[in-house]
This record gives structure tokens, sequence and C-alpha cells, in this order.
């Protein structure tokens, strides 16, 4: 039998433009941060509508940079979510703070229930994660930072081109004036927009601003060393032990052009999840994700949740069909709990989010990215329907004992 080709679970769309900017640039003679690291940052601002970007060398980075720079650290508990990467609550831990776990809603967000009944008078700061591009509920995630007195750094590594109550996420709300402290992106190969590796830290405070920029390049104060060049001196100032966390201009010359095309792409998105809806909404045994009101999604996953109780097979052996059927799937994500490295955070009944735990076993995220065509869309689609059928459960009648 020939068999069809594999559809990935993703794929980069790297266009002329990014080839031909990243070879202008080998050519300047300029590879680290510079002049299209500048531009990067001063078209991502203008894009996300917030005041100042710091462009870093990955996700992870921007996270770690915020909280360090708000200044976060030892006796300090922050709340997060477990369903997000592993790196979320790395960066907590790498401050020094306490990693809090609160459980999640239905669309597997954070839920500001679970967050308000996690805090202590230690509570600093809320990291909500807006899984798969669908903004959390921070309306009252703000509200309860405020009653609180905490930081909000959102985890926004899915969320490039995701929208919340009609402006971009990172802009914050700015009729009512509602925002976080900062807000972290990310540029990993399979994100929205990627740059390869990369990522960005968007926020509203010069002085926040000022900490995270130092702090991305060893703690060197360039304010100070731009006087002391000027002055045509070699000694330059390191205020703190920073980190090496600068975003190289051979990887934004990619990025400028990623983000011109981003409204696009979440374009493209929006008609694949729009067509996945379409072919299956009438299966039983599979829930779709949604989108919800004021909250643009940017569809940077399509996450599937079984029916368990309608299926004969688990979430393992539904993947392992589809993947038969020549289509890669993921899933997002294996709850925090359940990775070695916090296997004593887990045992901490504060930690429990029953919630996380059984969604976990029943999600599948399909494959969505710019440049699936409609056919491998279809077919994917068409197999989770017949996988579905196919192993439907035989349902019992208590009347007569008939089985189907
Ligand atoms: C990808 C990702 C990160 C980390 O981003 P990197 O750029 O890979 O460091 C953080 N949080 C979430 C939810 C992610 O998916």
């Amino acid at each position: 039998m020939n068999q069809r080709p594999f559809i990935p679970f993703h794929r980069p769309l790297i266009g002329n433009e990014e080839i031909e900017e990243v070879v202008a640039t080998l050519k300047s003679g300029w590879l680290t941060t510079g002049p299209r690291t500048g531009q990067f940052e001063s078209e991502f601002r203008e894009y996300v509508r917030a005041p100042y970007a710091l462009a870093v060398s990955s996700g992870t980075a921007a996270l770690h940079l915020a909280l360090a720079a708000l200044g976060i650290g030892p006796g300090d508990e922050v709340i997060t979510t477990p369903l997000t990467f592993c790196s979320t609550v790395h960066t907590i831990l790498h401050v020094g703070a306490t990693p809090v776990l609160a459980d999640v809603d239905a669309d597997g967000n954070i839920d500001p229930d679970s967050v308000e009944a996690r805090i202590t008078e230690r509570t600093r700061a809320i990291v909500p994660v807006h899984l798969g591009g669908l903004p959390c509920d921070m309306k009252r995630i703000w509200a309860i930072a405020r009653q609180h007195r905490l930081r909000v750094v959102e985890d926004a590594a899915h969320a490039a081109g995701a929208g919340y109550r009609g402006f971009p996420v990172g802009a914050g709300h700015p009729p009512s004036g509602e925002r976080s402290d900062a807000v972290a992106f990310s540029f990993y190969a399979t994100k929205n927009l990627t740059t390869g590796e990369g990522g960005m830290v968007t926020c509203h405070d010069e002085f926040l601003y000022h900490q995270m920029r130092v702090l991305c390049l060893h703690g060197v104060n360039k304010d100070a060393w731009n006087r002391y060049t000027e002055k045509g001196q070699w000694f330059y100032e390191v205020i703190a032990p920073g980190f090496k966390y600068n975003l190289p201009d051979i990887l934004s010359a990619i990025g400028i052009h990623q983000l011109r095309k981003l409204d696009g792409f979440i374009a493209a998105r929006r008609e694949l999840a729009a067509r996945y809806a379409r072919e299956l909404a009438d299966v039983e045994g599979v829930e779709l994700p949604r989108e919800v009101r004021g909250r643009k999604h940017a569809w940077h996953l399509y996450a599937i949740r079984l029916h368990l109780d309608h299926l004969a097979i688990d979430r393992a052996a539904f993947i392992q069909e589809l993947r038969q059927r020549r289509i890669g799937c993921s899933v997002h994500f294996i709850p925090i709990a359940r990775l070695a490295a916090y296997a004593r955070l887990a045992e901490s009944p504060r930690n429990h989010c029953p919630r996380a735990m059984e969604m976990f076993h029943r999600l599948i995220s399909l494959p969505i990215y710019p440049g699936l065509t409609d056919e491998e869309v279809l077919h994917t689609a068409r197999s989770v329907r017949q996988v579905a059928i196919e192993h439907r459960k035989a349902k019992v009648f208590a009347a007569g004992g008939t089985t189907y």
C-alpha cells in the first residue's frame, strides 16, 4: 500500500524575506544585538501597543528577567498553572521563590477562584499562561492582583497575535488602565512567530524596562557605557550580576519579517480552527476548544479533549491510531506535578490540581499552522472522527441489557 506523506505536528513557515534579511545581516558585519534587534523591538512594541519591549534569547529568559527585575525572590510565593511548559515554573525557582500551583478552568487556563484560594501573606505574583493562545480571564486576575497587591507576569508564549477585550495581549486594557507588570513572549521554532529561538518581554514601566535591560546583558549599565564612550574611555560599569539573554541581530532579522506576517499567520490558524470545528462538531467522544467572547484566540494550539467515558481506548492509543493514519500529534502539557523535578512540589496538598490532572489524560493537540493544507486538515479531522467512531464504547442499556 502506498503510504500518504506524514503530516508533521508542526512545520515552520520561513519566507524569502526572512532568508534575505539574515543574509544581509551576515554581510553587514554586525551579528549580535544591534540595529536589527532595535528595529524588531520597536515594531513589536507598536504591534502589542506597549511602550517598552526588550528582545531576549528565549521566552524562558523573558519570564526569568521579569521576575528578577520585579525583585521577586527567596521567601516569596508565585502562583501559576500546572498546565504549562516546565520553564514557567523553573524561572520561579531560578529567582529563589516558591511556585504554587492553582487549578485550571474548563478551557485549561488558570482558574481565578483557585488563584484566590492559594493566596497567603507570602504571595507576591501571579503568572497566568494563555494556554494554546486563548487569553486567560485577565479582568479577574488583575482585580485579584490589585486587591492583594500582587505582581502579574503573563506567560504569553502562545499568545503573540492574541487579543483581550479589543487590545493585543501585551497592551493590557487601556480604557480601564488595567494591565500586567510584564508580558513574556516566546519565538521558539514552533511558536506563532519564530526566530528559531528567541523571546520578547514587554512592559509599561520605564524603570522596570531599564532593570530588565541591564540584567539582560551581564548587568552592564548601557547608559553609563554611553557616557564613558562619549568621553573616549574604555570603562563601562557593571551594576548587577546579570544574565546573557540578549537576542542577536541574525535572529531579529527573522523576527522582523515574521512579525509583519503575524496577522496573516493568525488568520490562517483561525481558518484551520474553524475547519476543525465544522468537521468535528457532531463527533461524540471529542470535545473541541472554543473561543471566548472578548478574547481573540491566537490558535497556537488546537487541543481537543477526549470524552474517555465514550471511548473504548485511552489517549495514548488514540494518538497511536492517528499516527498510523500519518498524523503527528502532541500533548500540551504534561502537568508540572507529573515531572520528576517537581515530585516534591506535587506532594503538598496545596498544589493539588484535580481538574488539570483529569484534563491531562484527555488532551490531544492536532496539527495547526499556516501552511497546513486543506487536504491535510480534512484528513486529520476525518481521521479523528473515524477513530472516535471505531472505538466508541459499547453502551449497555439497563433495561434489556442490549449492547451494541
Ligand atoms: C515555549 C514556552 C515557554 C518557553 O519559551 P522558550 O522560548 O522555549 O524558552 C514558556 N511557556 C510556555 C507556555 C511555552 O509554551
